[in-house]
């Protein structure tokens, strides 16, 4: 018989934290400063909790990597991966060939997404997704014969993945600063963060303000060398940063106005996240094309893509020739089975509608319960996203020395009380599982405020307030 890998329980912590640390390379992660500390181990998951090497149970309010929007354990995923493993585990979608599983999925998309899309293009994650736009979006201009149209214009502190083109739309300075990035023909203006940088405005003057930064910049490139604008709905891993609800309509005008395509980047914000099923919804844009990823199997396998739009698509199949771009698991049989198994599941739970009717709202007025918390500066939330900005001095919102890293030590207190929160900087952030009851939101907000009480009492100690 064949050996399968040993289960958890085989070694202990301390042998696979150093098993770790010998072979494996982390994802973003100073690996000297990780292997003083040891990886924690995550060794089981069920619903909206998972559980460590050591029996330690955690509410994993990020859903993962924004991901497990169904939670874990759904038995209809697992089984359709099953099936479709024993049935057909992969067969490629090149050579005029395709696969059931990739072709429901399709129908599917083009089901639950919005009206202008009809075709996508099978990617397994979103930066391959962000990749495939650039290079789509630029033959698309180049097949109306406009190939000096290749601007692609994106956001500081926007996240679009780490391939080198999506790094590159991305507009994060510790990425651009590793590999020389960005890639020619990529240009970035300042995202739409109130707090940061537009409080002597209210928001929604600010919203219009920072859409006009899009336009200012088409101007200065000259619009008929901009190809696309790409944004998140709402900023994920720079902080969930909500934009002021003028901001996405303005842009849609300026995007219009020029006749550049518009994409929204739905790798976070798709599938019921925002309380629609994908962002650009919720934020009133219609966009040409569309990365999706995360949420589409709820991260049970990678799978990601682009909603192109009829628009778009016409262009490329009566204009464009071939398409020289695609991989080997582009329309992956097994992914694509579990892809629908989660849409469908989502879709009979109702998900959407309990994010925006139910869950959505109830974290909404948690998140706003905070306000009085003597370290929170602002919060804010967008269906099941929130953020809490920390600040030193919450009548100025004066922000705490950076050096201090005060994210990282409320961050320590979540995870040693059974609470996955992220810190951006000193935002804290959460993407909980859409499987949420109202007393598991609950239960999670008591958490959120027992670990700012701990914080505090530790920024009093430590003499930092
Ligand atoms: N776009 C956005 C908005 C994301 O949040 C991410 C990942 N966090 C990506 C793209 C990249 O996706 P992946 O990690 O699957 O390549």
């Amino acid at each position: 018989t064949v050996q399968a890998p040993i289960s958890a329980a085989a070694r202990s912590t301390r042998q696979w934290q150093e098993a770790d640390s010998a072979h494996f390379m982390h994802p973003f992660t100073d690996h000297a400063g990780l292997a003083r500390k040891g990886a924690r181990i995550i060794t089981r998951a069920e619903n909206i909790y998972l559980w460590d090497s050591e029996g330690h149970k955690i509410l994993d309010a990020m859903s993962g990597l924004w991901c497990v929007n169904v939670g874990y354990g759904q038995q209809a995923l697992i089984d359709a991966a099953a099936r479709q493993m024993k049935e057909l585990p992969f067969y490629n979608a090149f050579f005029q060939t395709s696969t059931p599983p990739a072709i429901q999925l399709a129908e599917l998309l083009a089901e639950v997404t919005p009206p202008q899309f009809s075709k996508v293009f099978f990617t397994s994650s979103g930066s391959e997704g962000n990749d495939t736009v650039v290079r789509m979006v630029r033959h698309y201009w180049a097949s109306l014969g406009q190939p000096e149209r290749q601007v692609i214009i994106g956001r500081k502190n926007g996240y679009h993945g780490s391939t080198m083109a999506g790094a590159s739309l991305g507009g994060m300075s510790g990425m651009h600063a590793q590999g020389g990035l960005p890639i020619p023909g990529i240009v970035h203006i300042e995202q739409p963060h109130w707090f940061e940088l537009g409080r002597g405005q209210s928001r929604e003057d600010f919203g219009l303000t920072a859409a006009r930064w899009l336009e200012a910049k088409i101007l200065e490139i000259g619009p008929e060398k901009v190809a696309a604008f790409i944004g998140e709905p709402v900023q994920g891993a720079g902080g969930v940063i909500v934009p002021p609800s003028t901001y996405w309509p303005e842009i849609q005008r300026i995007c219009d106005r020029y006749g550049i395509l518009l994409v929204s980047d739905e790798v976070i914000c798709g599938f019921g996240r925002t309380g629609q099923w994908f962002g650009c919804e919720t934020m009133g844009t219609k966009p040409d094309l569309m990365t999706f990823a995360k949420g589409v199997t709820s991260g049970y396998i990678p799978l990601g893509g682009v909603m192109v739009s009829d628009k778009v698509a016409k262009v490329l199949i009566e204009q464009g020739g071939e398409f020289n771009h695609g991989f080997t698991y582009s329309g992956h049989p097994t992914a694509c089975a579990v892809a629908v198994a989660n849409i469908r599941l989502i879709q009979q739970l109702n998900l959407v509608n309990h994010v925006r009717q139910n869950i959505g709202p109830q974290l909404a007025a948690g998140f706003a319960s905070l306000e009085d918390h003597p370290l929170v500066g602002e919060t804010q939330t967008c269906g099941m996203m929130g953020a809490l900005q920390l600040v030193k001095d919450k009548a100025s919102g004066q922000p705490f020395d950076p050096a201090l890293e005060v994210g990282m030590l409320c961050r320590a207190h979540c995870f040693g009380n059974g609470l996955i929160m992220r810190a951006v900087g000193d935002r804290m952030i959460v993407a909980p599982p859409l499987v949420m009851s109202r007393d598991q939101v609950d239960e999670m907000m008591a958490l959120i405020r027992h670990c700012l009480d701990l914080s505090l009492s530790e920024l009093k100690t430590k003499g930092w307030l």
